[in-house]
């Protein structure tokens, strides 16, 4: 069992703030998805802030199934080493980043997937890939489990062929890694809300 998990009070703190700009999204005063996306940005702040590390076999990259080509015919759900690495999407530059890193990673094709890889895998950081609905409801279901977010790119649309700049992962994951000999990676929490 990892002993990174966030404290109770802050994951309190963040389910009431998640509820209070819900509200606020009703009443149409905040913008859509901003919840959402308030929720991980603050998240990642505390994370970052707490100095929350983790060893690579201890990460788990979560990413949603619609990074992969609409169009290609290799079943990565369950098994990311079945990808070509061809370049038509960002799944064959994320399963070269993970052996290298040495991470594990999950593809989840809805909710229901990721808790359970989560629950198989107990991981003690995830760094989760997904829209800023889906992420931020997916963080907030795996308190006190530390989720960091980073948000795919839509160009084509919700859930079709969608993008992640590689760049953010790999700096993401870099700045919660701590390699076998305990050195940790500098940390900036710069640009992440509190709550
Ligand atoms: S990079 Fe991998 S998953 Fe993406 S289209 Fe090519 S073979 Fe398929």
């Amino acid at each position: 069992m990892s002993g990174n998990r966030l404290p109770g009070l802050f994951c309190l703190r963040v389910k009431v703030f998640y509820l209070v700009l819900k509200l606020l999204e009703a009443l149409n005063l905040v913008d859509r998805e901003e919840p959402e996306k308030r929720v991980v940005a603050a998240v990642n702040r505390r994370i970052l802030k707490s100095g929350f590390k983790s060893r690579p076999e201890g990460l788990l990259l979560l990413l949603p199934h619609c990074l992969q080509f609409h169009g290609c015919p290799h079943r990565v759900t369950f098994a990311i080493d079945n990808c070509r690495k061809c370049g038509q999407c960002p799944i064959g530059g994320l399963s070269a980043l993970s052996t290298e890193l040495g991470v594990s990673v999950g593809i989840a094709t809805g909710g229901t997937l990721a808790r359970r890889l989560l629950r198989e895998r107990n991981p003690e950081i995830v760094l989760a890939v997904a829209c800023p609905r889906d992420l931020g409801q997916g963080v907030l279901d795996a308190l006190p489990v530390p989720v960091l977010g980073v948000t795919n790119l839509r160009p084509h649309g919700d859930c079709f062929d969608t993008e992640v700049p590689l760049d953010e992962v790999r700096d993401m994951i870099l700045r919660v890694m701590s390699d076998e000999r305990g050195f940790s990676r500098a940390v900036s929490p710069q640009g992440f809300p509190e709550v």
